[in-house]
């Protein structure tokens, strides 16, 4: 029951007993009869207030509950807002702040007593602020804007800032503007994460710029290498074998060195043009159908001398029922050779040892094993880079500029394969090639 409907009872009471009292002249018997109504009506009115006073003390009850349940609530948002991680004002349409977290008053480094009522633009740096009206003058048309950037400068003692500002429009129930809700952020780590990002990506580009450049400078200058070479070795051999009748052995044996020197300088050489030419996308396999085994066989046996200068063991183990395969034999025989003379140039007792399986229908796969020096686990990640060796010292023992690796990987790469290396110091290394049976 509201209010008003029992002020409604009250005064049909009130209406009944003056009607009551203004018959009270009139005859004795009628005098009786209204008096034993008059008893009945109060009797009935007096229950329907009784009623009432418990409906109203019901509703009293409530109200009281609702109304902790609203200072629950209000001091619960207060205690959120205080301690919001994010900074928190509230402000005026002047920019005037009309309220303040703790986390707003710690960026800003000042007490909140200080702080309320400060304009917001005390805040911002001289340089900034004409940018800071401007955007407040729209602010009025727009009702949120996110992530708005600016700096912030705090009261002495502490540096300017980045800042990110969130503004919402606050209005009263009829649609009023008020003022602004801004929620700050200190986005000083973010800025310089984002900083060392960017320097990363210019130094990125700058290291492809050089690898670009590295490349091409391989490419130009190996060619230009070879043309002479070729025509040193050309005319040594024509030496040798036209006029090797007028040479003493003193002088045949000289001419055998250039040749022999001149052909090691000739791999190299081919080495970084192929380098070059697989860095830069350049290199196409030739591919025809091969007899995987057929081709280890052949490989091993033309670096067998090798093996045996050192006493080394080089043994074959083929288990595979099709050796039939798709592949560009020349780019394959590379892969091996390069896996095969470093494993008799890393081995000084022992062997190298040659597999080839069948992994799967799909599949084959070739590993070669020696009982070398080993590689050091840390270095395992890198050793396929270009011009990286383990012993990087200029008195290394073995000969090799760094690229046989990186060949082979980009070769196995360019043929859809992997290859991995497993290595104990001091015990050897396993080359592992995988290869689809099918280009
Ligand atoms: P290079 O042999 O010309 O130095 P590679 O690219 O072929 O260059 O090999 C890179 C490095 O990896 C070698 O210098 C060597 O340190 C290491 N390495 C490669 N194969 C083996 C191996 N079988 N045993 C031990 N170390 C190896």
């Amino acid at each position: 029951m509201n209010l008003e409907k029992f002020g409604q009872q009250i005064e049909e009471v009130r209406q009944r007993g003056q009607f009551l009292e203004n018959r009270t002249g009139e005859s004795p018997q009628l005098q009786e009869n209204l008096l034993l109504q008059a008893l009945e009506e109060l009797r009935t009115a007096l229950e329907e207030l009784r009623v009432a006073e418990e409906e109203l003390r019901e509703q009293n009850e409530k109200l009281t509950i609702a109304n902790q349940q609203v200072a629950l609530e209000r001091r619960r948002y207060q205690e959120l807002f205080d301690f919001a991680p994010d900074g928190y004002l509230v402000t005026n349409t002047d920019g005037k702040i009309l309220e303040a977290n703790r986390a707003a008053t710690q960026l800003l480094n000042i007490s909140k007593s200080f702080l309320i009522d400060k304009p917001l633009i005390n805040f911002i740096p001289e340089q900034e602020r004409r940018a800071f009206r401007t955007q407040l003058l729209q602010l009025s048309d727009i009702e949120r804007m996110q992530e708005w950037e600016i700096r912030l400068q705090p009261r002495k003692g502490r540096h300017t800032f980045d800042a990110s500002l969130s503004v919402t429009t606050v209005r009263d129930h009829k649609g009023k503007l008020l003022g602004w809700r801004w929620l700050v952020r200190d986005i000083t780590s973010r800025k310089q994460v984002e900083e060392k990002l960017r320097s990363i990506q210019l130094q990125n580009l700058e290291l492809q710029e050089v690898t670009r450049i590295k490349t091409q400078m391989m490419s130009v200058v190996s060619h230009e290498l070879r043309t002479p070479l070729n025509s040193i070795l050309g005319f040594s051999q024509l030496l040798l074998h036209r006029y090797h009748n007028l040479f003493v052995p003193e002088l045949k044996d000289m001419i055998e060195r250039i040749i022999r020197s001149g052909k090691h300088l000739l791999a190299l050489i081919e080495n970084m043009l192929d380098f070059s030419r697989l860095e830069r996308n350049r290199l196409e396999l030739n591919l025809q159908e091969l007899n995987l085994v057929d081709l280890v066989t052949a490989t091993i046996e033309e670096l067998r001398c090798l093996g045996e200068q050192k006493n080394l063991t080089l043994v074959l183990h083929a288990n595979i029922e099709n050796p039939r395969i798709v592949n560009d034999s020349a780019r394959l025989r590379q892969v091996l050779v390069n896996l095969l003379s470093n494993a008799i140039k890393f081995t000084d007792t022992g062997g190298v040892f040659v597999e080839v399986q069948q992994l799967n229908q799909d599949q084959v796969v070739l590993m070669v094993k020696d009982t070398g020096i080993g590689i050091p686990e840390s270095e395992l990640a890198h050793i396929c880079q270009e011009f990286w060796q383990v012993d990087r010292s200029t008195v290394r023992k073995h000969s090799g500029i760094g690229l046989g690796l990186a060949i082979a990987d980009k070769l196995v790469r360019l043929m859809n394969g992997t290859i991995t290396v497993e290595s104990n110091l001091g015990e050897g290394s396993t080359f592992r090639v995988e290869l689809p049976r099918q280009i």
